[in-house]
């Protein structure tokens, strides 16, 4: 069977993907690292498209629980694949470099870059056995322009965008396509602390996007359909640049 593991899945961009890839057919295996409750409202959401979901718990900046985790499902899985991975597990802990507490530098870094790598190098060797597979990861505008405030999510998300590039041409001949995608302001839990009557002027479409608007690109970089594009990272942002 094949199917998509979206980390992150249990709220914001990540349930939106994991909502579109099961209506696309995948069967999905769902990571979380607290909300047991949430992750569980997903799952039932993505059965009820007829399709397989197993909700997995491990935080992706631990990489001995990473690697436990998921190589526990390879062997109880033997039949299944892992065809396409969003790397969408995040978090924000904004503040001025000057006041950056050592411990909200190490939680971003660890994390989103941290977790990148983690997940990663778990599932990249089943897909190269496979000949085949997508890697999706979710980095930010902060990390194609620099945001002030956000020096430890900036770095984090610009060294996902060098790691994408890079991996794009390891594993290009072995069919695996590495992209990333940008979002700019998405409503979600993530943004619930930033006005958007405030920020939206700066907008050219003059609103924040959807969770579901920024799925239905990632939607479309695991179909068929994008199985030409690798190592490209793709904005999604209504005109902010
Ligand atoms: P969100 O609503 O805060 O959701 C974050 C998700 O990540 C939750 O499912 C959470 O799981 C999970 N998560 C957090 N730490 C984790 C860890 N250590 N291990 C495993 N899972 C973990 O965030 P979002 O807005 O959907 O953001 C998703 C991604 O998009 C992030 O990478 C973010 O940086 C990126 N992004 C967001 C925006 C935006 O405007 N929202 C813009 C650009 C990029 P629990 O529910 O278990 O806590």
């Amino acid at each position: 069977m094949k199917y998509a593991l979206v980390t992150g899945g249990s709220r914001g961009i990540g349930k939106a993907v994991a909502l579109q890839l099961a209506d696309m057919g995948f069967n999905i295996l769902l990571n979380y690292n607290s909300n047991e409750v949430a992750a569980a409202e997903v799952k039932k959401l993505i059965e009820e498209k007829g399709v397989k979901a197993e909700s997995i718990k491990f935080d992706v900046s631990d990489r001995d629980q990473t690697k436990s985790t998921l190589s526990n499902w390879f062997l109880k899985n033997p039949d299944d694949q892992i065809e396409v991975l969003v790397n969408n597990a995040g978090i924000r802990k904004d503040n001025l470099l000057l006041w950056m507490e050592d411990e909200q530098w190490d939680d971003v870094i660890n994390i989103s870059l941290g977790g990148f790598y983690n997940v990663t190098k778990a599932v990249i060797g089943e897909m190269i056995k496979e000949k085949g597979g997508r890697i999706i990861n979710i980095v930010s505008l902060s990390g194609l322009k620099g945001m002030p405030g956000q020096t430890n999510y900036s770095a984090a998300k610009a060294a996902v965008i060098g790691a994408t590039k890079a991996l794009a041409q390891e594993v290009g001949r072995r069919k695996i396509t590495v992209n990333a995608v940008a979002p700019g302001f998405i409503s979600t839990d993530m943004t619930e602390d930033i006005d958007e009557k405030q920020f939206k002027g700066l907008i050219p479409l003059k609103r924040f996007g959807t969770a579901e608007e920024v799925a239905h690109l990632v939607g479309f970089l695991a179909s068929p359909h994008s199985s030409y594009i690798t190592g490209e990272v793709i904005s999604i942002n209504g005109g902010l640049l």
